[in-house]
């Protein structure tokens, strides 16, 4: 009977010297939470009204995505912009984003927007028309001149049929088009190529058809335009996203980006989406 109280007291004292452990493990785990939470908490964007929200979303991405992406970037766009990835929502202008402009059916540039460092394409084949100076982003023209050059090492001659575009001719162009509901032509202050940083590419030959598509030309740009800092701008099955079909000859200059984009099959939206804080907009 000694023996067994004494075993038992044994065993009490032994449970509670474990104790100071236990609280010290449970006192460091949710420090760890919160160091999880620490950069969410320390964002620009960050709502104190909606903290339960991005804590709980922020758990959910950490356990289904991998690393890939910014997680509390993403936490973050998520909660504030849930309708950031809709092709349709209501209009607005000015987004740039990490020095990216995003211009898409939503995000549009002013009437009086022109760039400021627009040069004449040359040294490159491009279809000239009447009364009309090709211009291009100085930057652009210089990679897509050596993206020239290296599908000429491959025999294939390529033609820029649409670089820069101003406000005042897209609103032209929109004013030709019979269907107000065409996936392909943007309304005037929404078009990309109004940034100076797009141009529509094929060859003499083929055009800006979908025959484009099915030849070697396409897969050449495929396959190398990102090496110079190009994107096919709208890809397969992100009509939903971009707002456009898809399109073989719009490419988009982006810089040292257009690789990563490329890996990740993500398009431009979702890109910065994933790893850029967006700009709090009205
Ligand atoms: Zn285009």
């Amino acid at each position: 009977m000694k023996k067994t109280l004494l075993f038992i007291s044994f065993i009490i004292i032994f449970i509670l010297s474990l104790t100071p452990f236990i609280f010290k493990n449970n006192h460091t785990t949710t420090k760890n939470n919160n160091q999880n939470y620490d950069a969410l908490l320390k964002s620009n964007n960050f709502n104190l009204s909606l903290k339960d929200e991005y804590f709980k979303t922020y758990d959910t991405l950490k356990n289904d995505l991998n690393n890939n992406y910014n997680i509390t970037t993403l936490t973050l766009n998520k909660i504030n912009y849930p309708n950031f990835l809709s092709a349709y929502n209501d209009t607005k202008q000015y987004l740039i984003i990490n020095n990216i402009p995003l211009v898409n059916r939503i995000y549009g540039l002013d009437k009086d927007f022109i760039p400021s460092n627009l040069v004449s394409v040359e040294n490159v084949d491009y279809i000239k028309r009447d009364n009309e100076i090709m211009l291009l982003n100085k930057e652009a023209l210089n990679a897509y001149q050596q993206l020239y050059n290296v599908a000429k090492t491959k025999n294939i001659n390529l033609t820029i049929f649409s670089a820069y575009r101003s406000y005042e001719k897209q609103a032209t162009l929109w004013g030709e088009s019979l269907d107000p509901n065409n996936k392909f032509l943007a309304l005037p202050g929404h078009s990309e190529h109004q940034t100076g940083l797009a141009i529509d590419v094929s060859t003499r030959e083929i055009g800006l058809t979908n025959h484009l598509f099915n030849t070697k030309v396409f897969q050449f740009l495929k396959q190398n335009a990102h090496k110079f800092g190009f994107i096919i701008r709208y890809p397969e099955n992100k009509s939903n996203i971009t707002g456009y079909f898809q399109e073989a000859w719009h490419l988009r200059y982006v810089g040292d980006i257009a690789e990563e984009i490329y890996n990740s099959n993500l398009c431009l939206e979702e890109y910065l989406y994933y790893n850029y804080e967006i700009p709090i907009f009205l």
